[in-house]
């Protein structure tokens, strides 16, 4: 067993602090404050290669492995859950199904763009009354000529509806099975597209600094040439997107626990009451021995999981187990964190506060952590 990382993945590592600290720390609570989402610092955060992670060099990609991928997620969520929200959702959900199912014309047409970060692209699954049970998606698109035409709407959709949106792939109902369940195709958007509206969510608790949409599309007319795949694939093509994706969503957890757990060790240091610094008091220095320990735990099962991935190995269960846990040890980290700061943890002012809240998206996007146990015992045979 080697537990070192390589020397592309250590780069990785600093390099990804290094720009975290420098240009996301100093503003990431101003804009959660103001709900704004930064099209600035996305440009930097492509400037610097962290959309396309993994995707081929000749599709403007950095060629990385997976792991690679990860730790630079975890690094971007030990500082601001946002814009490691947009990295995320930008690589796996909106890059990965073009990247893996596209063709060779979809994939030369939006891949350099989306990979620079000049672009972003949606992955239009969730709606408003199929969340959870995917398979019950109302969106349809029916042939007409060369053409398909799609009515319905999406909700909750990330990178979808800002200056930077390019398109979105959607899941949309096209026949019946033979066993009478729908049949599904994916079909690539683009914005502008007579009938098809984005509209911004706002008011959100977490992730305000991200962009979240809701997509209404009124019999839009796509060309048979934007069809994902093959007729009929959608449904596998969406969870397979989802297994992928969901590292990316533990790694978010792990390096927000991470983030927290920094936070509270260095307040504690600092916090006299009693006469001594707080870490001093069992209590206070149980809690963070807890946060240590779950961190590593956390860690080993995420990038246990990333080395089956780069290995071509299946690794669906794992990415559940990784995606369940290490979102619900940030639950358990942000908690510590926030009760170590005493009432100062539940002022803006200090960082916690905002990690608390970031922590409660990684328990529902991308599959609840009630679907990751459903999908844990399926693999363990119950
Ligand atoms: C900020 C944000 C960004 C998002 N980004 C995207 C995106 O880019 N693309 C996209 O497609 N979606 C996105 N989503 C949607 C997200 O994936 C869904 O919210 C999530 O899958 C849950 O669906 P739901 O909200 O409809 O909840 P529901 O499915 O209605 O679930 C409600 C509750 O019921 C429980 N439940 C449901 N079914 C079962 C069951 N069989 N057994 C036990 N418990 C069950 C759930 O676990 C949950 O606790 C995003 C959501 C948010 C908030």
């Amino acid at each position: 067993m080697d537990f070192d990382l390589s020397k592309e993945q250590e780069m990785v590592r600093k390099e990804v602090r290094r720009f975290a600290a420098s240009e996301i720390a100093p503003v990431a609570a101003d804009l959660d404050e103001k709900e704004t989402f930064s099209i600035e610092l996305t440009r930097k955060m492509g400037d610097i290669g962290l959309f396309g992670m993994v995707v081929d060099e000749e599709y403007d990609g950095q060629g990385m492995d997976y792991l690679s991928y990860i730790i630079a997620v975890e690094e971007i969520a030990r500082i601001d859950g946002s814009q490691a929200a947009t990295i995320a959702a930008g690589n796996s959900l909106g890059i990965g199904p073009i990247y893996y199912y596209g063709n060779e014309a979809q994939k030369k047409k939006y891949l350099p763009k989306l990979c620079r970060g000049e672009a972003l692209w949606g992955f239009g699954l969730t709606e408003p009354t199929a969340g959870s049970d995917a398979g019950g998606s109302k969106t349809t698109a029916t042939p007409d000529g060369s053409e398909w035409v799609l009515s319905g709407s999406k909700i909750f959709i990330t990178n979808a509806a800002c200056e930077l949106s390019l398109g979105v792939t959607v899941q949309a109902v096209t026949g019946t099975r033979p066993n009478g369940k729908p049949e599904y195709t994916c079909f690539l958007v683009e914005h502008g597209t007579p009938g098809f509206k984005a509209v911004p969510m706002h008011k959100k608790m977490v992730w305000r600094a991200s962009n979240t949409a809701e997509l209404f599309f009124d019999d839009v007319r796509v060309p048979a040439k934007n069809m994902l795949g093959e007729k009929g694939d959608g449904f596998h093509q969406m969870l397979q997107t989802l297994d992928a994706g969901r590292l990316s969503i533990a790694a978010m957890g792990l390096g927000g626990a991470q983030g927290a757990y920094e936070l509270a060790l260095k307040y504690a240091k600092q916090r006299v009451q009693f006469g001594q610094p707080i870490s001093k008091f069992q209590a206070v220095a149980f809690k963070l021995a807890d946060c240590a320990l779950e961190i590593e735990c956390a860690r080993n099962l995420i990038y246990k999981a990333c080395w089956l991935r780069d290995r071509e190995r299946p690794f669906a269960k794992e990415a559940a187990m990784a995606k369940l846990y290490c979102s619900e040890v940030m639950g358990r980290v942000v908690n510590h964190a926030v009760q170590v700061h005493g009432g100062y943890g539940l002022m803006k002012e200090y960082q916690v506060e905002r990690f608390y809240r970031d922590q409660k998206l990684l328990d529902i996007g991308e599959g609840t952590s009630e679907v990751q146990r459903i999908v844990i015992s399926r693999y363990i045979g119950c």
